[in-house]
């Protein structure tokens, strides 16, 4: 396993020029676009990392997974789903094209008008410290904490996202106010995690939403096999479907530079590579998940056994 990680490793290094580290959040344009970790956690806890896995970076949109998962288990499928989607757009993260024209509803929780709608629903009841201490606790990891710098350079630069919230509210999807509703999105997608904080995380999903050694749940069933699923379909921007075709592991990326991958019953993966392609997703990272797809046999619908 680890001589894999680092031939992976050594692959990922390869694309990292093409891409570019996001800029529409000016505080994330800093990130080194060189750094690159990958870390894998088996189902027998068993670590493996390669590369810069401890280095801190924002969760971004992979917090709308956690997100989903709270909201799922705190209001319910059914007021969840009642006014959103679940089909992939095949538009960006962040537009609003669909939502206007094509659509009442927004296509899916994974992209912002849909995670936006997710967190309306939280408002009321949590705080951010308690979004932040489950997140601690499927992560695994006492060190997440806010990164006030791209917090406030996001919050400085949400002309978009606030966009779309007057729109969800417009339309009667959102009922929570906008802005509070815009700012705990926005502390969420904040968080700084670590490849090893995503490896976790993914293991607990892999492992049916229970804590991988003390068998304790983390999350329910039910949450955890609709979050999957619909990562496997909308958690890769507007690529999702290549990337399904190419590598086949449910995954969420996030413009931080951060992959989650859920390997079932089998694995967590967590990569961190700030360099993105155009769809915002870390072109290393998915260079990287395609090579250990094959060589560990990981796809889904892997032809050989
Ligand atoms: N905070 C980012 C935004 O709302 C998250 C985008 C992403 O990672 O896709 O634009």
């Amino acid at each position: 396993m680890q001589k894999v990680l680092e031939e992976a490793l050594a692959i990922g290094r390869k694309h990292i020029a093409r891409g570019e580290c996001a800029s529409y959040i000016p505080e994330l344009a800093r990130a080194d676009k060189n750094n690159l970790g990958v870390c894998v956690l088996t189902k027998s806890v068993d670590r493996y990392t390669a590369g810069d896995t401890k280095t801190r970076f924002t969760i971004q949109s992979i917090s709308k997974v956690i997100s989903l998962a709270i909201a799922l288990q705190h209001c319910g499928y059914d007021k969840v789903f009642d006014k959103m989607n679940m089909e992939p757009s095949g538009d960006a993260f962040n537009s609003l094209l669909k939502l206007d024209m094509a659509s009442d509803k927004p296509f899916n929780p994974m992209i912002n008008a849909g995670a936006l709608a997710t967190i309306g629903y939280l408002v009321p009841d949590l705080t951010f410290e308690d979004m932040l201490e489950y997140t601690r606790r499927v992560c695994m990891d006492k060190g997440i904490v806010m990164d006030e710098k791209v917090f406030q350079s996001e919050m400085a630069n949400c002309a978009r996202n606030r966009a779309i919230g007057y729109l969800l509210q417009s339309k009667g999807i959102l009922e929570s106010d906008v802005e509070k509703t815009l700012e705990l999105y926005t502390r969420m997608c904040s968080l700084s995690v670590t490849a090893e904080s995503l490896a976790c995380f993914g293991l607990v999903l892999a492992n049916g939403g229970r804590h991988p050694e003390t068998g304790v749940r983390l999350m329910d069933a039910e949450a955890v096999r609709i979050v999957k699923t619909i990562m496997m379909t909308c958690g890769m921007y507007d690529g999702s479907g290549e990337f399904a075709v190419r590598v086949g592991i449910p995954s969420k990326s996030g413009v931080g530079g951060g992959i989650l991958a859920v390997v079932e019953k089998r694995m967590g993966i967590g990569i961190y590579g700030p360099a993105l392609d155009e769809k915002g997703n870390s072109i290393a990272g998915q260079n990287m998940l395609e090579y250990l797809s094959k060589s560990l046999n990981l796809h889904m619908f892997a032809s050989e056994l």
